[in-house]
């Protein structure tokens, strides 16, 4: 492909693209193939020749996008959501066309000094401290790994990194509804999943914070060491709230290292109504949110902030010969931020986004989200057949459905699978479900770019309809 071919073959892509969003409520939202669907029809060995470039796209047509889920469909109500938009398209656009391996800052001045422009900029959107400096990770999974080994070596005073484990004997405390990457941190960082203690949660799914004092208190009488207590704002199940800052004075009154898990619901402190779930984020080490999933930022963008930048550097400081650079005093090099040597340049669709929506644009979005949400909990609630299981804390809905005539948990756990399966398969909205307290839970995320009051509407009429075929 040559310079003219690649002009001629990007215009037709970018009118597909424009299409596709245009057209997305066309396609079923959740991919209807089967395993090996996809796999069948790709060659088992690569062309020895180079093939024209209109027939590799019409097999991405063709062979590929049916086995797409529509993440940007409107009536992609599952997980959460993990959005884009169209300043976001275009941004990842120039960073593809830039290719730019922003390592160190001489790798690329430009994404280094954006990055921690544009990092300053979350954090006064968001009021979080000024005392924090802000890096962006691939993901929410990365940035706790990251804050886990910071920990680790800060209270090994860097021995670890130096000699290995001894006999640390390094506790973790989350609550039950932690999400399952913080299990996996733990297991990286060589901490132990045994040393990760899952503290109960309340009535809303929130940490409990006598039960975190309780769990210290016990392991330091048996001489363990707790090393770092891990909160989440929004958990995954049902975007609950652990109290930042009883947990946070835990922390303190023990000396324990204090990460923050926002990953989804970080987003919401853009709204001055919504800021109090920070409350108390000053005396956390770290803290995280994914623009990735209700920013309108393509994925992978995390936003990770640390209190101690001195800290997260020297637990990851490597300085080969190769590397060095004449401005290494006077600038950020964030390859020593994290995991990665090569980065991409994350921040580029980061500032086309916040400068595109305005810090309004974003606020409105969310508000529209929230209602959306609000419009649907007030349905369910008034529902006799329905039932909502969580507190409605942002714009993620739980609920079953629970018709009068049926008691029993083990029937209703199973109607409520082949309901989800069933709307699922139907092509016109896409669920996920959860188990609250060991009850089957459906899961509904309301926070997809371009959704509309009418997708809400759709999918309340469709829960209706389905859910009465099925009890029939
Ligand atoms: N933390 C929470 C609370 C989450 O809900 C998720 C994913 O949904 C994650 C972490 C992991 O996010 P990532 O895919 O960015 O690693």
């Amino acid at each position: 492909m040559n310079s003219q071919d690649f002009r001629k073959e990007a215009h037709k892509l970018v009118d597909w693209m424009a299409d596709y969003f245009e057209n997305i409520e066309q396609y079923p939202v959740k991919s209807q193939l089967a395993p090996q669907d996809i796999y069948r029809q790709i060659p088992d060995s690569p062309p020895q020749q180079g093939e024209p470039f209109e027939q590799i796209f019409e097999d991405f047509q063709q062979k590929i996008l049916p086995g797409i889920t529509h993440w940007q469909h409107p009536s992609f109500f599952a997980y959460f959501n993990g959005n884009n938009s169209f300043p976001s398209v275009l941004g990842e656009m120039l960073t593809a066309t830039l290719a730019a391996q922003c390592m160190v800052w001489d790798t690329s001045p430009a994404a280094a000094e954006l990055e921690e422009k544009v990092m300053n900029w979350l954090k006064e959107m968001m009021g979080i401290p000024a005392n924090f400096e802000g890096v962006i990770q691939d993901t929410a999974s990365t940035a706790t790994l990251c804050a886990l080994l910071t920990a680790r070596e800060k209270f090994s005073n860097y021995q670890i990194n130096q000699k290995g484990f001894q006999q640390e004997n390094f506790m973790v405390y989350a609550s039950s509804e932690t999400h399952s990457s913080i299990d996996k941190a733990v297991k990286i960082a060589g901490l132990g999943i045994d040393n990760l203690r899952k503290i109960p949660a309340n009535k809303q799914f929130a940490m409990i914070p006598e039960e975190l004092d309780k769990a210290i208190r016990d392991d330091l009488a048996v001489g363990k060491k707790p090393l770092c207590v891990i909160a989440t704002v929004g958990t995954t199940s049902s975007t609950a709230i652990d109290p930042v800052r009883s947990l946070g004075e835990i922390c303190q009154k023990y000396g324990i290292f204090y990460h923050i898990d926002a990953a989804y619901a970080g987003t919401a402190a853009l709204l001055p109504e919504k800021r109090w779930i920070l409350d108390g984020i000053e005396l956390a080490d770290t803290y995280l949110f994914n623009p990735h999933k209700w920013m309108f930022t393509n994925f992978d963008c995390t936003a990770y902030f640390v209190k101690d930048k001195k800290a997260l550097i020297r637990t990851f400081e490597i300085l080969p010969e190769y590397l060095k650079t004449q401005s290494d005093a006077l600038v950020n090099n964030y390859r020593d931020w994290g995991i990665q040597l090569g980065r991409r340049f994350r921040a580029l669709k980061l500032w086309f986004v916040i400068r595109s929506f305005g810090v309004e644009g974003i606020q409105n979005k969310l508000r529209k989200h929230l209602e959306l949400a609000q419009w649907l909990k007030n349905k369910i609630e008034f529902h006799p057949d329905f039932e909502i299981l969580a507190p409605l804390e942002f714009n993620l809905l739980c609920l079953r459905y629970k018709p009068q005539d049926i008691q029993d948990e083990a029937q209703l756990d199973f109607l409520n699978q082949k309901l989800i399966e069933k709307i699922n398969r139907s092509g016109k909205a896409y669920l996920t479900h959860t188990r609250l307290k060991g009850t089957y839970t459906i899961r509904i995320a309301i926070g997809q770019t371009s959704v509309e009051a009418r997708h809400i509407e759709n999918l309340w009429e469709i829960l209706q309809r389905e859910a009465a075929l099925l009890n029939n």
